[in-house]
């Protein structure tokens, strides 16, 4: 059953009624053909609005990093990624399943790691070792709370994969989130990076899909992956036309997911036992602290979840909340009126 008060991520926005309008009436084709208009003008979009040659249309979010993986890195060849980056921990360990990569965690701050840091976990070119092959950067980052990659510190360790040859790749999941708090077009921190992608099924409020960009001979071998993969689909306009939609109606909005998740913060650092700092909140994702509870995040989550107030469990005492289509500061404070009661006995 729905809960309630559901926090737990911006994957839960529904196709409005407008978006699914749209996705009926799309043109579609046999895109495995390259012959579906809708999917091909997607892609074409979104190459376009981050400045690379060639955009290609995958189911998820994963299957956009895992294709990215698989193209530019081969068996024995090793991936530098933060310690919270979500193919560390939340794609079914695909690298190391899929392709023989090994991924080589390193300690950022809050998720975003320097130049210095990357030279330290690259292997010296040796028989003995795996080769490093890409870096990956989280822009913002997920579990770490929605913080942002400043330019410097991207030109910083992307200077440092130059310097060794290293692929750079950004996880951009959320990057429109990113440039609508920085004012940085999107194209601007894509220009850093030989590949990158976005998702629609996060706060752009898609139902289904990602579209990965780089050159056309990046392109070209992402698709046999895809194809590999299946991912490759038919009449895939129909899904496409939601992200053109979102592309086109729900980009601006994501300010008011970063205002609310702004508000959220300000009145769960009012609640005792919590805690938080506002000023941390970037985006529209909330991490906050509950050790003064004295209880583990999952037993409290389940606990919230029992009083109709869902929110996820990023460690051992954090729990994320994340503001997205449909929340608003009425509903952020009902939810919080049952957190403060729940925490006062
Ligand atoms: C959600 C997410 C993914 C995976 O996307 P899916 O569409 O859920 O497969 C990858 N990276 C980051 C940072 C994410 O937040």
């Amino acid at each position: 059953m729905a809960t309630r008060y559901d926090f737990y991520s911006d994957t839960l926005t529904k196709p409005t009624e407008e978006m699914r309008k749209y996705m009926c009436s799309a043109e579609v084709g046999d895109e495995q053909r390259l012959e579906d208009p809708t999917t091909n003008r997607l892609q074409d979009m979104v190459a376009e609005l981050l400045n690379k040659e060639a955009g290609l249309f995958v189911p998820s979010g994963t299957m956009a990093n895992e294709v990215s993986f698989l193209s530019n890195c081969h068996p024995g060849d090793e991936i530098i990624m933060d310690i919270s980056a979500h193919p560390y921990h939340a794609e079914g360990g695909a690298p190391a399943a899929l392709g023989g990569i090994t991924t080589r965690p390193v300690l950022g701050d809050r998720g975003i790691f320097t130049g210095a840091q990357v030279e330290e976990a690259i292997r010296p070119p040796h028989r003995l070792r795996q080769r490093s092959r890409l870096v990956s950067v989280e822009q913002p980052t997920n579990i770490t709370g929605g913080h942002i990659w400043q330019l410097d510190k991207i030109e910083d360790v992307v200077a440092m994969a130059r310097k060794y040859n290293l692929y750079a790749h950004m996880d951009g999941a959320r990057i429109f989130n990113a440039s609508i708090v920085t004012g940085i077009p999107v194209s601007k921190y894509a220009g850093y990076f030989d590949t990158t992608w976005v998702d629609f099924s996060k706060g752009l409020g898609a139902p289904v899909g990602a579209v990965v960009v780089g050159s056309k001979e990046f392109i070209e071998e992402a698709w046999r992956w895809k194809q590999r993969l299946g991912g490759a689909m038919r009449q895939s306009g129909i899904l496409a036309a939601a992200c053109i939609y979102a592309l086109e109606h729900h980009v601006d909005r994501l300010a008011e997911d970063h205002e609310n998740a702004k508000y959220l913060a300000h009145r769960l650092c009012e609640i005792p036992k919590i805690s938080i700092n506002p000023d941390m909140v970037e985006t529209n994702i909330v991490t906050f602290d509950i050790s003064q509870t004295g209880k583990p995040a999952a037993l409290l989550a389940t606990e919230f979840i029992e009083r109709d107030v869902r929110f996820s469990i990023v460690a051992k005492t954090k729990l994320r909340a994340v503001a997205y289509l449909g929340i608003t500061q009425k509903h952020i404070d009902e939810a919080l009126k049952i957190v403060r009661d729940h925490l006062s006995h």
